[in-house]
């Protein structure tokens, strides 16, 4: 099957605020992304990577500095507002925190009512009590009478989200994209949410792209994983090989080092200065300054994504058959 939403050679770049001159910051560069019927892809990266601005770029909520993006192989840049409201009823977004995404004047029944109504027509009466008791029960807030009339500071944090997933799932969509929807909630309802997406995504064969910092989450929930760094896919494969073999050294770095990415992040900026600066970026592999390997060549010439596997890539040049690609060693050797 063809894939159900696909960006290709997606880029973003914004002007830098409050200055007059063109600068820009390089967000999202080059990005491919494939996202299939029945299927998980994590995008794992740091803050700043990037992430959050391919999920509004694919969500249509501004628009692509570059590339394009395709439902169903059709182009699908929405030209009008119909089109925009065709592809939004497809394409439906989760966001971090749902107490931010959830009006708090606003009960649950009119929250999944306003979403019913705008994505499916007018539903009155009995016809309208099922679609709504409907909407809990695939998010487990069962029975409804227990939630529908509640406001959401009488939810929990996992109940808001189950609340937000609802209301996306009014419009049936055929792709979820979930925004690092487990980060804000308490550590011990996280995995209940993500069985929940697991369910829908099985259940309903949605296509669901999971943002994350957690590269150990994405292991757990994606059928394949994208790393990120700086704005670029650095690697991509089925997420047990990618965490389990990681290819790329900064794909190592977030494996291996440390089981809290946080602690990671500030141990590899120790050894080697801060992430880099996304209005001036590297040259050539933007993870050269922090990469123990990096040669002449890292430094002046992008990596493509080069094939390191059944269904795997890097870009790493060391993975080239280039005579001057660096040599690859242990990661955290290196680090000491
Ligand atoms: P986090 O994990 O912290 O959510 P992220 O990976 O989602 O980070 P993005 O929010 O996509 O990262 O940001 C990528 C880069 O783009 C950052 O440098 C950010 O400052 C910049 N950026 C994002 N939105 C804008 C904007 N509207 N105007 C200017 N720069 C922006
Ligand atoms: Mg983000």
């Amino acid at each position: 099957d063809p894939p159900v939403l696909q960006a290709i050679d997606l880029r973003k770049h914004f002007p830098v605020r409050g200055t007059r001159s063109r600068k820009v910051v390089h967000a999202v560069d080059d990005v491919n992304i494939e996202l299939y019927r029945g299927r998980v892809v994590a995008l794992v990266g740091e803050s700043g990577s990037g992430k959050s601005t391919i999920a509004r770029l694919l969500a249509q909520l501004m628009p692509v500095t570059g590339g394009q993006i395709l439902l169903h192989g059709e182009d699908a840049t929405a030209k009008n507002r119909k089109a925009f409201h065709r592809y939004v009823r497809r394409v439906q977004m989760i966001f971090q925190d749902p107490f931010g995404s959830l009006n708090p004047v606003h009960t649950v029944r009119y929250t999944l009512t306003r979403s019913l109504k705008i994505h499916r027509g007018r539903l009155r009466g009995v016809e309208l009590e099922a679609a709504l008791d409907e909407l809990l029960d695939r998010v487990q807030l069962r029975p409804a009478a227990r939630y529908i009339d509640k406001f959401p500071h009488e939810l929990s944090g996992g109940q808001r989200q189950r609340v937000a997933i609802a209301r996306a799932l009014a419009a049936n969509p055929e792709v979820l994209l979930a925004d690092e929807p487990i980060s804000m909630l308490d550590v011990s309802i996280r995995l209940g949410i993500l069985n929940l997406l697991r369910d829908l995504r099985d259940r309903l064969q949605l296509a669901i792209l999971y943002i994350t910092h957690d590269i150990a989450s994405a292991r757990y929930f994606a059928d394949r994983t994208m790393v990120m760094y700086a704005g670029r896919i650095v690697e991509t494969g089925d997420s047990e090989s990618v965490t389990q073999d990681p290819k790329h050294p900064y794909t190592q770095l977030l494996v291996r080092s440390a089981p809290d990415p946080d602690d990671l992040e500030s141990r590899a900026r120790g050894a080697r200065g801060e992430a880099p600066s996304l209005v001036a970026p590297p040259t050539g592999c933007r993870f050269n300054p922090r990469c123990p390997f990096a040669t002449d060549l890292c430094r002046t010439e992008v990596p493509p994504l080069i094939a390191v596997g059944e269904g795997r890539e890097a870009a790493c040049w060391g993975y080239s058959d280039r005579e001057d690609r660096p040599s690859l060693g242990s990661v955290l050797d290196a680090y000491g």
